[in-house]
């Protein structure tokens, strides 16, 4: 059940010999070791950088063992920690005052081999239930306190409003506003399932971030197509002319970006321009939603990202929620490596929500070479391929990507894959070609089977080479464009 490999095991023990025997030991079965060989040293490692188990000798100079384990089992943060007493003596009272201080086993030295490993990864098993067993007693209080606390008041609005229709008569025009409060309801809590259920699994690590370089431009696009139009609250993109591809999960991105930009639509209830833009870092970007709308009061912006904090004032209490968006984005964006924040000076004043994501490589925006490939795989090895002759590669995961990155930069070459969503690779070639006369040479990638009069117009189009796409389409795509390259350097 256990996986030795990355789990890390402290060991204290002032005589190195018999450190260096357990490292050894240790390190042979996969675990990552780091050896102290004092008591107040190791106290201060724990503290800093905990380890998943300790191995502690009893009998040391200054601090003994007993001494380290009273401070370990005494402090909140370090408690858990399982630790092995390692001592020398026979004697069984010595060993029982070791349990009863909160040590989890111990080993007699000389240590032997099959003793230790099997102790160590015994432990470590029992520790991983025992966290997995809290894990499960918090999230069951969460979920009793979800039902008791938010999911009650909506349902019992809901029972009240489906009596009152049974038992009382009204006019039309009242039960159809009963009716609509209660479809509103119902929705609230449909809303209130979901999140509630997708920050789960997200907090649980069931669901986690796949990441893949992302075009940010057409991203931002998508989301705010998604949101549709609205005339009093426009959204506006305002992005620098090229920005490098971020590292992200682009299905979890977007939920993000229409998260926040909804909120900023939610909360101008009087209308007011939303500007969306990005500022680059030297690692990465910072995306910045803005808005016109309510502002934030200071006392709310430490809670904001909390689960179910509302802000709840007079202005909002019409505006229907679940607390739950933005714990849900600061919990994305943290599985991302990034960080979110808000900002606003204030009620009345507007709010600034901001993200940062890492960039995919350093300082891609431009490059030798551009690869319009949506197989994240493949692009990776043509990558090493082209870095091992020398040349930097950029990459488009669509033709409108790869059209955007033209604008802005000029590659010496192209790797085209002639299959991909949607623009095809053929009029990828078109819309390039018309572009400039001093369009770079492509370079095909393809699992199409091509006839001759397409191979002609392929070459009318621009194409210099053509590469099945078999197994050593990397290597010969990535010698086809170095070849472009240099002829290109060549030409007069
Ligand atoms: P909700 O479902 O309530 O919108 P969120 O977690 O998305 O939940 O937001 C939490 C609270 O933060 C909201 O109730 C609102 O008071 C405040 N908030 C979020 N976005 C904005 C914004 N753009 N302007 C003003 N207040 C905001």
């Amino acid at each position: 059940m256990n996986d030795e490999r990355g789990r890390r095991v402290l060991v204290v023990d002032d005589k190195p010999d018999n450190a260096a025997l357990v490292e050894a030991q240790l390190t042979r079965a996969g675990y990552d070791v780091a050896c102290v060989d004092n008591g107040r040293e190791a106290l201060a490692t724990v503290t800093f950088d905990p380890p998943d188990l300790i191995l502690l000798d009893i009998m040391m100079p200054d601090m003994d063992g007993y001494q380290v384990l009273e401070q370990l089992k005494g402090r909140e943060t370090t408690k858990h920690i399982p630790v092995i007493a390692l001592t020398a003596l026979q004697d069984r009272a010595e060993k029982l005052r070791a349990l009863e201080l909160g040590a989890s086993d111990f080993l007699t030295k000389p240590v032997d081999r099959a003793e230790l490993l099997a102790r160590v990864r015994t432990l470590l098993e029992l520790n991983d239930l025992w966290k997995a067993q809290g894990e499960l007693v918090r999230m069951k209080d969460e979920l009793l306190s979800v039902v008791s606390h938010e999911l009650r008041t909506p349902l019992a609005s809901l029972v009240g409003f489906t009596e009152l229709l049974l038992t009382q008569d009204y006019s039309e025009d009242q039960r159809r506003e009963f009716l609509i409060v209660m479809m509103h309801e119902g929705r609230r809590l449909t809303a209130l399932i979901n999140d509630f259920l997708d920050l789960q699994r997200m907090e649980s690590g069931r669901q986690t971030v796949h990441l893949q370089p992302v075009d940010l431009k057409p991203l931002l696009q998508q989301a705010i197509a998604t949101l549709g139009e609205d005339l009093e609250r426009p959204i506006v993109l305002d992005l620098p002319a090229a920005l490098p591809q971020v590292d992200a999960d682009p299905d979890r991105l977007m939920q993000v970006v229409t998260n926040l930009l909804s909120n900023a639509r939610k909360y101008s209830p009087q209308g007011g321009r939303i500007r969306v833009s990005a500022v680059m870092g030297e690692r990465g970007v910072r995306v910045r939603i803005e808005d016109r709308g309510l502002g934030i009061p200071k006392e709310a912006l430490p809670k904001l990202f909390q689960k179910f904090y509302r802000v709840d004032n007079s202005d909002r209490r019409s505006i229907t929620g679940t607390g739950l968006g933005l714990a849900i984005c600061r919990q994305i964006i943290a599985e991302h490596g990034g960080r979110i924040g808000a900002k606003s000076d204030g009620e009345g004043k507007g709010s600034t929500f901001w993200f940062t994501l890492a960039f995919s490589r350093p300082n891609p925006v431009s490059g030798d070479v551009l690869i319009v490939e949506d197989d994240v795989g493949f692009c990776r090895l043509l990558e090493a391929e082209l870095a091992a002759l020398g040349l930097s590669a950029v990459r488009a995961p669509n033709a409108e990507a790869a059209l955007d990155r033209l604008a802005t930069s000029a590659p010496k070459a192209i790797g085209l894959d002639l299959l991909l969503p949607g623009i095809s690779g053929e009029e990828f070639l078109q819309a390039v070609a018309q572009r400039s006369r001093d369009a770079p040479p492509v370079v095909i990638i393809t699992v199409k089977d091509l006839d001759g009069a397409q191979r002609a117009q392929l070459c009318e189009l621009g194409a210099v080479a053509l590469v099945p796409k078999g197994p050593e389409a990397a290597s010969q795509a990535a010698a086809r464009l170095a070849e472009a390259v240099i002829a290109g350097a060549m030409r007069p």
